[in-house]
């Protein structure tokens, strides 16, 4: 893993879940989610590590999670992940990473 990577992953383990951040205002520990669908995979392969977001297990694989509910009818929920990736990179960029309570 590049430093690049790494980087990344830290402040999204530091951003905490997105869906919990926005939709609810709290900060909920996360693991990093691939992106799923054939728009963030070259044949067969994973997402790319900068096509990530965080999510914590409710939102990831629990009884709210993507990869439970399946791509289809989370994004219905909760938006296109498309829209979260843009969220939390905006959110790097804007290097508003280093407050663990910033709000939207
Ligand atoms: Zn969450
Ligand atoms: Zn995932």
């Amino acid at each position: 893993m590049n430093t690049r990577i790494r980087r990344r992953f830290n402040l999204l383990s530091r951003h905490g879940c997105a869906p919990c951040r926005y939709l609810l205002g709290v900060h909920s520990p996360a693991v990093i989610h691939h992106l799923v669908g054939l728009e963030y995979r070259a044949t067969g392969k994973k997402a790319d590590d900068m096509d990530t977001i965080p999510l914590c297990p409710n939102h990831h694989d629990g009884a709210h999670g993507i990869h439970h509910l399946g791509k289809k009818a989370w994004e219905k929920l909760y938006g296109p992940q498309s829209m979260w990736l843009e969220r939390v990179n905006r959110w790097i960029e804007e290097g508003r990473a280093g407050d663990a309570n910033t709000t939207y």
